[in-house]
């Protein structure tokens, strides 16, 4: 699943991962400033890039079970946050497919 290579993304603004600056997403594709990661304040996303992706878990969340993935920097390794691959309650559906990325976790680029 790990990309070989890597994107560089443009745009008015770029996050980049804090420990090797790779690009990581625009704020075309935050969806919500509103979500909690597990150091603090964390950003929800429609898609990003230059990431590999863990094997799936289950976790317990307050807003419920969700099947997750952790995913890391594919220059430096660093944990970034995670993708949502299922949530069980109906009102969570949205966030299937989408990743959160730890503000802590990054930087801006661009
Ligand atoms: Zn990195």
């Amino acid at each position: 699943m790990g990309m070989k290579y890597r994107r560089y993304l443009a745009g008015e603004r770029v996050y980049g991962c804090a420990t090797c600056r790779t690009h990581l997403a625009t704020i075309h594709s935050m969806i919500s400033r509103a979500f909690n990661g597990q150091h603090g304040r964390a950003y929800l996303f429609d898609g990003v890039v230059n990431i590999v992706e863990g094997e799936p878990n289950d976790r317990q969340m307050t807003t419920g079970k969700h099947t997750v993935r952790d995913i890391y920097c594919v220059k430096c390794g660093a944990t970034l946050g995670w993708k949502y691959d299922r949530a069980y309650e109906g009102s969570q559906k949205y966030k299937e497919g989408k990743f959160i990325l730890e503000r802590n976790l990054l930087v801006d680029v661009q």
